[in-house]
């Protein structure tokens, strides 16, 4: 049975509401453990069928777990880097994110015209940390610490927002503020 993959929007009232949800942890270990790596291999086929595409988070398939994968084909330093910490945080030049968490962020800012797939042709400037030192588990359950910046950091803290049921227009009114 094959199921055309698509990718929630906020037009749509029901797709809407799982994107304002919040996700679930993954669970390794329970009796309900979570069947990540076929979450990922979804996500994968999911983005690769999209023209640049940054980053997915498993909520924009319809499932309400915490993974998010980002495409490294721009952040060659970054894959090397995520490399020698663990080759089980990359597949087919995605980096696969599973329970991610910001330990710190730099108080220094960057703005950045952002896109969506789930608020399609919408460019929204948003302001955010330039650092942060990011931890997450790779498909082994290894915890990777390391730190992001500028892009990587970007698409980091947007894709780890939707985990939180957040989205990109929620900054429209906060960067009115700040002029
Ligand atoms: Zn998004």
């Amino acid at each position: 049975m094959s199921k055309k993959l698509s990718i929630l929007t906020t037009s749509n009232p029901a797709d809407k509401e799982i994107l304002r949800t919040v996700s679930l942890p993954v669970d390794f270990h329970g009796r309900n453990k979570d069947n990540y790596h076929q979450i990922v291999d979804q996500m994968i086929k999911a983005l690769q069928c999209k023209p640049y595409s940054l980053g997915l988070s498993a909520v924009q398939i319809g499932l309400l777990k915490r993974i998010f994968v980002i495409n490294l084909k721009t952040f060659p330093k970054v894959k090397k880097e995520v490399l020698h910490l663990s080759k089980y945080s990359i597949k087919n030049n995605f980096l696969i994110v599973i329970n991610p968490v910001i330990l710190e962020k730099s108080l220094e800012k960057v703005h950045f015209y952002e896109g969506c797939f789930s608020i399609p042709n919408k460019e929204i400037l948003v302001s955010r940390p330039k650092r942060i030192l990011v931890s997450f588990q790779d498909c082994k359950q290894n915890q990777i610490s390391l730190w992001l910046e500028d892009g990587m950091s970007i698409i980091f803290q947007h894709e780890l927002d939707h985990l939180d049921g957040k989205l990109m227009t929620d900054y429209i009114n906060l960067s009115l503020q700040a002029r």
